[in-house]
């Protein structure tokens, strides 16, 4: 062989290589994760088979849990923990898995899936025993608020894990990974990151979003699935609504000119869905508007479980535009 032809057969080679990998590494990976939430929800119904606690709250504690405790692989199964304290009973020193010690010790852990142990690290135990200290306030809706407050002692908490079981039920699923631009694409619209500069008023403040600088009334979608939480007038973000979704992530829109006449707190949103549209609202007090250009501020806020912190959207709007754009 010539070295042209080599050298033509090692580029097109190398072509081939970078083209087909990342396609082909990318749909095992989308199959791996098909598995897993499926695995993952196959447990959660068993999980409500055995204790006739609906999956979608089993299910919402254990995502709300994937999100408050660092670096968990991506792919584990059941994230859930329970402090041994809690699991084994206090004076269980020995850490004996057998149901009825650990009930003797006044312990929570619970067998499961029938192996005759009590084990924290096995999932169907982890989510059977959940189950039951949830239940042990009784099985309605009002009885489960009370059981998470009683285990969580967090209002936020109680709260988020409450919507995030409302979306997975009306949804029918876990694995709800699609996401929309908030701003219509059919209208003008543009935006940088400007995480971090600095504000004028009200002090001295950060900007704690992106700006997308669009006309009055271009319509204002729900970025993801979640509940609107907040819905009001607020000094700085005039006309606002506040959604949490699933990851317990909060995503703030502000200075909106109005809201669907639909909006109201609790409601359930998927991406896409209208919220209200593009205004100029806000810095001062309610119905004060012509401040400022007319845009969308859209913020978001990630909770751990004790605290909450904005980070910068300017990359997930990128990634979302680019998402609305191939549909
Ligand atoms: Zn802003």
């Amino acid at each position: 062989m010539s070295i042209k032809k080599y050298l033509f057969c090692l580029i097109f080679s190398c072509t081939i290589f970078f083209f087909v990998q990342p396609n082909e590494t990318g749909y095992a990976k989308e199959k791996e994760m098909d598995d897993l939430y499926e695995q993952r929800m196959s447990l959660y119904k068993k999980t409500e088979t055995l204790t006739q606690l609906p999956w979608y709250y089993i299910a919402a504690i254990d995502q709300y849990e994937r999100q408050i405790h660092k670096n968990l692989p991506d792919d584990q199964l059941v994230s859930i923990r329970i402090q041994p304290e809690v699991w084994y009973g206090i004076g269980n020193y020995p850490l004996i898995k057998d149901e009825q010690i650990i009930t003797l010790f006044d312990g929570k852990g619970k067998d499961g899936n029938g192996d005759g142990k009590a084990d924290p690290e096995n999932p169907e135990d982890i989510l059977y025993t959940m189950a039951q200290i949830l239940l042990e306030s009784g099985p309605t809706e009002d009885d489960i608020k009370i059981g998470l407050w009683n285990y969580y002692q967090r209002e936020l908490t109680v709260h988020t894990i409450k919507n995030t079981a409302k979306v997975f039920k009306k949804f029918k699923h876990i694995y709800l990974t699609d996401r929309d631009f908030p701003v219509s694409l059919q209208h003008n619209f543009s935006y940088r990151s400007t995480f971090g500069d600095p504000r004028g008023f009200g002090g001295l403040r950060i900007h704690e979003g992106t700006d997308i600088f669009a006309n009055y009334g271009t319509p204002v979608k729900s970025t993801t699935y979640g509940v609107v939480e907040m819905l009001g007038w607020n000094l700085y973000g005039g006309w606002r609504i506040g959604v949490r979704d699933i990851y317990n992530i909060y995503h703030y829109y502000a200075h909106l000119n109005g809201y669907d006449d639909e909006v109201k707190v609790g409601m359930i949103v998927k991406p896409g869905d209208v919220l209200g549209s593009v205004g100029s609202s806000g810095y001062g007090p309610p119905g004060t508007s012509g401040k400022f250009p007319p845009h969308l501020h859209y913020g978001m806020y990630k909770d751990n479980g004790e605290k909450e912190w904005s980070f910068d959207p300017y990359p997930y709007l990128r990634k979302w535009e680019r998402m609305a754009k191939d549909k």
